[in-house]
């Protein structure tokens, strides 16, 4: 056989388009919450892909989906259904609020269909101009141009102006500000149960509940983007489980596939039928081989025991960060919900999320940020507890880099 071409990190920047800087080390394999490099360095997992891989590395209930389906089927185009996305969609709608889902293959593409099916709801319901979108400062929804817009971040979004227009950003966790702007021309408010890139920022309840009811005497559509915080990430199936507020449109995707990229739109009866056939589509969407592996992931995490599981190592998590912390005073405040968690550094020590990062990897240890002043977590929903303490070790050694 061939020698695979060989590669080395410096050529990413020889042959790669510059919107990443990887770290100097390339991961070539990975078993459970333990990833080895190239140089065969092993590291303990505590970035899981980003909230992706919900089940760790190789999972043996994600890799017998993949191969067996990988045997039979693994694209015939939306000209056709298949089993593996019937299967999916039955799973996603009799676990949630939802009663039919649209599937595509990424967070954005997820919330790109919500966005325009709510302004297809604000047409449709004959009141002129409700094309209105409400969304929040901080917030992440993906990078087409739609999603871009719709957070809010503006370094993400301003250097591709025009953007589409009718979108307003407030202040999140303020009721207030956000009653200032919804009105009957709003037909959409979008927003994150748990900001995740925006610095893990949980939604108050009382916020959540007032969007709830702010959209029901507007007609207008409650879309929770639970990208990030989806699939058992806060300890619940999806994360309005723990607020008991019910959203009209539910997005999913990265632990959905636990590695293997999918995306999904939940809604109901009532607003489904606004997409008609050729209003949206997709190419890859509902692929049999992503939604086998969906399938299998989600089956695999939808129990009492794993979701227990979640909040088990919530607080295994918090014990051991509030220890180290009370040994480095680097953290202001610990927070989040399940397996996502955010540690926001003290003023003294703004701006050196990245570097801790950096260090950590040094130390064998993946981790990432929240903006530059928040180490966020987002391990796998089972990882061991002892890959938990040695993690844990490591990150020790990095913070003790920052404190000198
Ligand atoms: C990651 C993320 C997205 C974008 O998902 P992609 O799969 O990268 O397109 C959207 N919303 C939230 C809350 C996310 O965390």
């Amino acid at each position: 056989m061939e020698q695979p071409i060989s590669v080395t990190r410096s050529n990413f920047n020889d042959w790669m388009v510059p919107v990443f800087a990887p770290a100097n080390f390339i991961p070539v394999r990975g078993e459970g919450s333990r990833i080895w490099d190239q140089e065969n360095k092993e590291y303990i997992d505590f970035a899981g892909g980003i909230a992706v891989n919900a089940l760790g590395h190789a999972h043996p209930v994600a890799v017998n989906a993949l191969t067996e389906q990988a045997k039979k089927l693994w694209h015939v185009g939306n000209g056709y259904t298949n089993e593996p996305v019937l299967r999916l969609a039955k799973q996603l709608t009799e676990n949630t609020f939802s009663d039919k889902v649209f599937f595509c293959n990424s967070g954005a593409e997820a919330n790109e269909a919500a966005l325009k099916l709510a302004r297809k709801v604000g047409l449709d319901s004959g009141v002129s101009g409700k094309s209105g979108i409400v969304a929040f400062n901080n917030a992440f929804h993906g990078r087409t141009l739609f999603t871009v817009s719709a957070g809010g971040q503006p370094k993400y979004s301003q250097d591709f102006a025009p953007l589409p227009n009718g979108i307003s950003h407030v202040a999140y966790n303020d009721l207030e500000a956000a009653k200032a702007v919804i009105n009957e021309q709003t037909c959409a408010v979008i927003v994150e149960p748990v900001q995740g890139e925006g610095g893990v920022i949980p939604a108050d309840i009382e916020f959540l509940k007032g969007l709830r009811a702010l959209c029901d005497q507007f007609g207008a559509l409650l879309i929770f983007d639970e990208v990030q915080t989806g699939v058992g990430r806060t300890g619940a199936l999806y994360a309005y489980m723990n607020y008991g507020v019910t959203p009209d449109v539910l997005t999913t995707a990265k632990a959905l596939g636990g590695g293997f990229p999918v995306g999904a739109m939940l809604t109901t009866d009532k607003f489904a039928p606004h997409f008609s056939v050729g209003t949206h589509g997709t190419t890859y969407g509902g692929n049999p081989l992503a939604s086998a592996v969906a399938g299998a992931v989600f089956e695999f995490i939808n129990t009492p025991e794993v979701l227990e599981g979640v909040k088990h190592r919530h607080q295994y998590f918090l014990d051991a960060l509030n220890t180290l912390n009370a040994e480095y005073q680097v953290f202001d405040e610990i927070r989040g919900q399940g397996l996502l968690i955010g540690c926001v550094l003290k003023a003294e020590y703004a701006g050196k999320a990245k570097d801790i990062t950096t260090w950590a990897g040094e130390e064998g240890l993946l981790a990432l940020i929240a903006g530059p002043n928040v180490v966020r977590f987002t391990p796998s929903l089972i990882i061991p507890e002892q890959d938990i303490d040695e993690g844990i070790a490591r990150l020790k050694r990095a913070l003790a880099k920052l404190a000198k």
